[in-house]
């Protein structure tokens, strides 16, 4: 004999419950974004002044191409800054370790 429905009466089926469970243990990862209204608003002039990381020109010597949504930006010199030598640990991309990371190499280091 077939069962007419998969559920118990009044509170949905296991496949919507097992939703529910997801939807709600994903909810504090994934919910809503979080209100950037108290984030403190830089000042776009005080941007277009800062220092190229690349060759150390202001930002406003750039020139910016918009190619097909990809923004390229241009320094107006082919000098570039001495790279920063890196003496400690590196993350998992190459760039140097910072926050927890390097907390963990400076505890192995001091450990052993
Ligand atoms: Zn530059």
């Amino acid at each position: 004999m077939a069962r007419d429905a998969a559920s118990r009466p009044g509170d949905g089926n296991a496949f919507t419950r097992f939703f529910d469970r997801v939807d709600s243990a994903l909810e504090p990862i994934f919910g809503a974004p979080p209100s950037v209204s108290d984030v403190d608003q830089t000042d776009a002039a005080e941007l277009r002044t800062r220092p190229c990381p690349v060759c150390g020109h202001a930002i406003f010597e750039h020139a910016f191409d918009d190619l097909s949504g990809n923004i390229v930006m241009t320094c107006p010199t082919t000098e570039r800054l001495p790279e920063r030598a890196t003496t400690g640990p590196l993350n998992e991309l190459g760039m140097p370790a910072h926050g927890r990371r390097l907390v963990r190499y400076e505890q192995r280091a001091s450990a052993g």
